[in-house]
């Protein structure tokens, strides 16, 4: 099927829109329209150059959309409501088994490689085929992507706001509960950083303003700095 998609095909070049063609889901894959996608700081370093990746390649890779095809094996059904996320989950490496599926092996080298989980790519054009960014060039109408790159999600939920959860929302929310141990209710300093969420925003929905007068010691540097910033 023919599909439009943001393709880079020169680092350090504007992303060209392109018709596309996107081949069927194979097994445990799913075709999903992208009805949302975020930019985060990670596609312009790839665009820069700053995080090297082959090119050309579909940019984009934190997304919510709608199933339209589940290949074989997957249970995913058409319909349903879906965050794609840049990290999938084989399940079934050392990392994964262990608990730790952000570190999951198969995944990291598919992300390195371009392709889907399964080692496979789906696009193709007529300059060159182009590559999977991170599992997920959410910069596309239709995309194909991993099952394990999926989770279903609450149709209530806006796909503008599900979108974020595919990237900025996990790294942040991440950041600062598993690496920070930052409980919710309690004060912290937070960047600025487009991609963080501080404990304060977390209850509220994103993108959420945050202010406070009081300066507050870091507990991971000790050093006093920092307010709550306009913009989390
Ligand atoms: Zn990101
Ligand atoms: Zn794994």
């Amino acid at each position: 099927m023919e599909v439009r998609g943001a393709v880079l095909r020169e680092v350090g070049k504007p992303l060209e829109i392109e018709t596309l063609t996107l081949a069927p889901p194979g097994p445990g894959e799913l075709l999903v329209r992208v009805r949302a996608a975020g930019l985060c700081h990670s596609d312009l370093s790839v665009i820069d150059g700053s995080r090297p990746r082959p090119v050309p390649m579909v940019l984009g890779h934190e997304a919510a959309g709608e199933v339209v095809e589940a290949g074989p094996g997957s249970d995913f059904q058409p319909g349903e409501h879906v965050v794609l996320t840049f990290v999938p989950s084989c399940g079934d490496c050392a990392p994964c088994t262990a608990g730790r599926p952000a570190l999951c092996g198969p995944a990291a080298a598919a992300n390195r490689e371009g392709t889907l989980l399964g080692g496979d790519v789906r696009w193709s054009s007529p300059v060159g085929r182009p590559l999977h960014h991170l599992g997920v060039s959410a910069f596309a109408s239709q995309v194909v992507v991993s099952d394990r790159s999926a989770v279903r999600i609450d149709k209530a939920l806006p796909f503008e706001i599900a979108a974020l959860f595919g990237c900025a929302v996990l790294t942040g929310a991440g950041a600062v509960f598993n690496a920070a141990h930052v409980r919710p209710g309690t004060a912290w300093p937070c960047s600025a950083s487009a991609e963080s969420v501080c404990p304060r925003c977390l209850p509220r929905r994103p993108p959420v303003r945050a202010r406070c007068s009081r300066s507050i010691r870091c507990p991971a540097s000790g050093s006093w700095r920092g307010r709550w910033v306009p913009r989390c």
